[in-house]
């Protein structure tokens, strides 16, 4: 795997105008060497101007959803190969968000994460459970479900990432507690090691959910957790350097 193996990963969402770019670089001045593997995922049309802002950096730049299909009639989508052109590395497939505003299935986070293995991009599939079922005791259960429906037979086991997020836990505040974290992502390693062998061991899995610096270490200290996917603390370099700091 030449990806890194641990890795923190920001995810602006809908947020962020071209003068957001000085976060951006002011993350990468931070972090001229990192140990770790830094992403941020701004809005598509911040991806090309955010390669020029950070050529030469270290900080790589992912999007935040792709379409399945390589190219065609389908107005309004990117396609994986879109986004290498405009410098990504990365893509997010399966955000609870799109899931509920796009009505994105398991079926079609697979075909999109397809989609970017074949473009050459690395991507981060996203599931997580809500809270009536957390409350329900369906957690694992949906948790391995998801993975089984969002992941292709044919994963590039070096270029994967997957991204536990409790869907209550994004943007809210709330954090799951320790053991509940290592009880999904112990779970989550397994799953994928049933499935896809002992190349499944060195996969990052990454937490997010109102992760921010001064959670981040403890986090980052429990059992099978490689890096987080981080929404609002991304957007200013301040913040997500702290969590990047966490990481190292
Ligand atoms: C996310 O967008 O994936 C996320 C985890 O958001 P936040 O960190 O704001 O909870």
């Amino acid at each position: 795997r030449d990806m890194a193996r641990k890795l923190a990963a920001g995810n602006w969402k809908m947020n962020g105008l071209r003068a957001s770019l000085a976060e951006a670089r002011a993350l990468a001045d931070m972090f001229p060497a990192p140990t770790v593997g830094v992403l941020l995922c701004p809005p598509a049309t911040l991806i090309a101007p955010m390669a020029d802002i950070l050529k030469g950096s270290k900080v790589r730049i992912g999007g935040q959803d792709c379409h399945a299909k390589p190219s065609g009639a389908h107005t309004g989508d990117i396609s994986a190969a879109a986004l290498v052109d405009a410098g990504a590395d990365y893509v997010i497939l399966g955000h609870s968000e799109r899931r509920a505003d796009h009505g994105e299935t398991d079926h079609t986070v697979a075909e999109k994460t397809l989609a970017a293995f074949m473009a050459g991009l690395a991507p981060v599939v996203c599931v997580g459970e809500t809270l009536a079922q957390r409350e329900g005791g369906e957690t694992l259960d949906v948790i391995r479900h998801q993975l089984a429906g969002s992941l292709p037979d044919a994963c590039d086991l070096d270029t994967l990432v997957i991204a536990y997020e409790p869907v209550w836990a994004i943007g809210t505040g709330k954090v799951p507690t320790l053991d509940q974290i290592a009880e999904v992502h112990n779970d989550m390693r397994a799953t994928l090691i049933a499935r896809f062998g002992t190349g499944a061991e060195a996969i990052p899995l990454l937490y997010g959910g109102s992760v921010k610096p001064s959670n981040a270490a403890e986090i980052f200290a429990t059992s099978n957790v490689d890096g987080a996917l981080v929404g609002g603390a991304s957007l200013k370099a301040a913040d997500f350097a702290g969590i990047v700091s966490a990481l190292q």
